[in-house]
């Protein structure tokens, strides 16, 4: 049974596409089958996995909007045992596309509920906003993992995700859980990284990921060159943490 794992946080920059790209790269190295699913009108996760953007057959704009098949937008990557729905700008327009459609809320659910039992997780990379692709990312996810940075501002903006999550979960998708939340970008070498931990841990009563993803120049550098970091820099201190990150959610799976 595939496991839906949607990466939310509406705040930009606090990690989402980069633990989208190598969760899933480090989830398939453990030779889990995973198809992600960019609904960021950006396309970094895209082409963070080796696809290139200007040369897409369809997309999840194709999937949303177009009515197409949905195994017409699956394309493989450039990690062996991960599929991509690509996405590109034409996202950018979906929002006001779906204004209308019926039930806009379970699109992207109900083509993925086609494929999911082939896979063993389907990771969802959404974009910065609680917008319409976001509520269908939550709407077609069985959990939310959120990604926070480890810096002041921080918790700015977590209620929200949460009191949305909840509206989900109380409308559209009663079996929707948080799955956790993990730290992003975390420098040992600052108190404040070290306080924001502590200061989440304490406020947010949510699972926390034990594995902390540091700040790590390869992570930054890995989507230039098309990899993710277990491709580009395999020893790296962000691929050691992204790996360790896929063994617990697997671990947590096995469990359940
Ligand atoms: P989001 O998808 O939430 O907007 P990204 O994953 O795109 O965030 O990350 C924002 C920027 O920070 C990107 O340039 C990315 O390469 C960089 N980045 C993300 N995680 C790390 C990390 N652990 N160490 C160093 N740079 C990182
Ligand atoms: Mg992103």
């Amino acid at each position: 049974m595939g496991r839906v794992i949607a990466i939310s946080n509406q705040k930009g920059g606090v990690g989402k596409t980069t633990t989208s790209i190598n969760l899933s790269a480090c989830l398939a190295e453990k030779e889990k089958k995973v198809l992600v699913i960019d609904i960021d009108p950006q396309g970094n996760t895209t082409s963070g996995l080796g696809l290139n953007k200007d040369e897409l057959d369809a997309t999840v704009y194709d999937l949303m909007i177009n009515y197409t098949e949905i195994w017409d937008c699956i394309s493989p990557s450039v990690v062996e045992g991960v599929s991509v729905i690509p996405s590109d700008r034409d996202l950018a327009g979906a929002e006001i596309e779906l204004v209308g459609i019926k039930e806009r809320e379970y699109i992207l659910k109900k083509e993925v509920d086609k494929v999911k039992d082939k896979y063993d997780f389907v990771i969802i990379d959404c974009p910065p906003s609680l917008s319409m692709l976001t509520i269908n990312a939550m709407t077609t996810a069985d959990t939310v993992l959120v990604p926070i940075q480890c810096e002041y501002y921080a918790l700015e903006g977590l209620s929200e995700l949460i009191h949305t999550i909840n509206l989900v979960k109380d409308r559209l998708n009663e079996n929707l859980e948080i799955e956790g939340v993990v730290f992003t970008m975390y420098d040992g070498r600052t108190c404040l990284s070290m306080e924001v931990v502590e200061n989440v841990k304490e406020n947010l009563h949510q699972n926390v990921y034990k594995t902390i993803i540091p700040r790590n120049v390869r992570l930054a550098e890995a989507p230039s060159h098309g990899l993710p970091i277990n491709m580009y820099e395999p020893k790296s201190a962000g691929a050691v943490s992204y790996r360790n990150l896929a063994k617990e959610v697997i671990d947590r799976y096995k469990k359940k």
